[in-house]
C-alpha cells in the first residue's frame, strides 16, 4: 500500500545496509521520506536505488558504537537536508554465547553496538528533534529485551538495556515534543538470526525447550519495518515509551 505518511520528512536509519534497516529504508522512501542511511558495511548502491526511485537519500559510513561518528553523522544531516523529525536506531550484532563463554571484549562490544550506540545517537540527534512537529525515535530492541534465552547473555543484557533506556528517554524527552519507543523482534528472516542459528546448532539440547512462535514461522524484515513505520508516524501519536513486541507471538505463553 502506498501512503505518504512521511512525505517530506528527514530521518537517519541506522543499519540500513541489511535486514530489518534495509526493509525499513526502503518502506520510508516509498512513502516520501528523505533518509540518511548510516552503516559500517557499504549502502551506497541502496541510496542509489532509493533515489532512483525519487527518495532523496545518501549514505554515510559510520559505526554508530563511536561518539565523534554520531557529531559527523548528525552535523552532515543537518547541512544537506536542513533538519532531523526522526530516528531509527536499528544497527545491532548477536554473539550466541553465556557468560563463561564472553571475553571481555565480545561483551564490551556488543554492549557498545547494541545499547551505547542509542545513548550516543540520541545525545547527538535530541537537539535537533526538539521542536520538530512530529520528532519521533524508534529503538530496534529485542524480544531478549524482555524475556531471557540460552546462550545470549550479552546480547540479552544490551536489548534489556535499550528497552529501558527507550522507557526513561521517553520521560525525559516528552516535553521537548519527541516520541521515543521500542520495537522488539521475535525471529526475523536477516543475516543475523543466521548467525545466531548458526552459532547454536550443536546446542538442541539446550534449545529444545524454546518456544516456536504462535504463527507457526519467523517474521520477515518488512513485518518489522511496518511496526518501525507506525511508531515513527502520526499514527503513534499518542505512544510514547512503549515496547511494541513483533514475535508472532512467541512470548505470549
Ligand atoms: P542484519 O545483520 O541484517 O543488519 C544489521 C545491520 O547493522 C548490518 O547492515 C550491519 O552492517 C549494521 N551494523 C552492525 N554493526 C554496526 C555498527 N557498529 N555501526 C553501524 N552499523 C552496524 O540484522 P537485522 O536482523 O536486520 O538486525 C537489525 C536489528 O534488529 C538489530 O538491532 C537486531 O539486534 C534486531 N533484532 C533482530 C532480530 C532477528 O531475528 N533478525 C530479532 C530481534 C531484534
Amino acid at each position: 500500500m502506498q501512503t505518504t505518511r512521511f512525505q517530506g520528512r528527514i530521518g537517519i536509519v541506522t543499519g540500513a545496509a541489511s535486514g530489518i534497516g534495509l526493509a525499513t529504508a526502503r518502506r520510508l522512501a516509498r512513502e516520501g521520506a528523505r533518509l540518511v542511511l548510516a552503516d559500517i558495511q557499504d549502502a551506497d548502491a541502496i541510496a542509489e536505488e532509493l533515489a532512483a526511485e525519487g527518495a532523496e537519500s545518501v549514505f554515510h559510513r559510520t559505526d554508530v558504537a563511536v561518539a565523534s561518528e554520531w557529531t559527523r553523522l548528525t552535523q552532515s544531516t543537518i547541512a544537506r537536508f536542513g533538519g532531523l523529525d526522526f530516528l531509527i536506531n536499528n544497527a545491532g550484532i548477536p554473539l550466541a554465547k553465556t557468560v563463561l563463554e564472553t571475553s571481555e571484549a565480545e561483551w564490551d562490544r556488543v554492549i557498545a553496538v547494541n545499547l551505547k550506540s542509542v545513548f550516543l545517537a540520541c545525545r547527538a540527534a535530541v537537539p535537533f528533534l526538539r521542536g520538530r512537529p512530529g520528532a519521533a525515535i524508534v529503538n530496534v530492541a529485542s524480544e531478549l529485551g524482555l524475556v531471557g534465552h540460552a546462550t545470549a547473555a550479552a546480547y540479552c543484557a544490551s536489548k534489556g538495556g535499550v528497552v529501558q533506556l527507550t522507557r526513561a528517554m521517553a520521560i525525559d524527552h516528552a516535553a521537548d515534543g519527541i516520541r521515543i519507543n521500542a520495537v522488539c523482534p521475535g525471529p526475523v528472516d536477516t543475516p543475523l538470526l543466521d548467525a545466531f542459528n548458526q552459532a547454536e546448532q550443536g546446542r538442541t539440547a539446550v534449545l529444545e525447550n524454546e518456544a516456536v512462535p504462535l504463527l507457526g514461522r519467523i517474521g520477515r524484515p518488512e513485518e518489522v519495518a511496518a511496526a518501525i513505520l507506525f511508531l515513527a508516524s502520526e499514527d503513534a501519536g499518542f505512544i510514547t515509551g512503549s515496547a511494541l513486541l513483533v514475535d508472532g507471538g512467541l512470548t505470549a505463553r
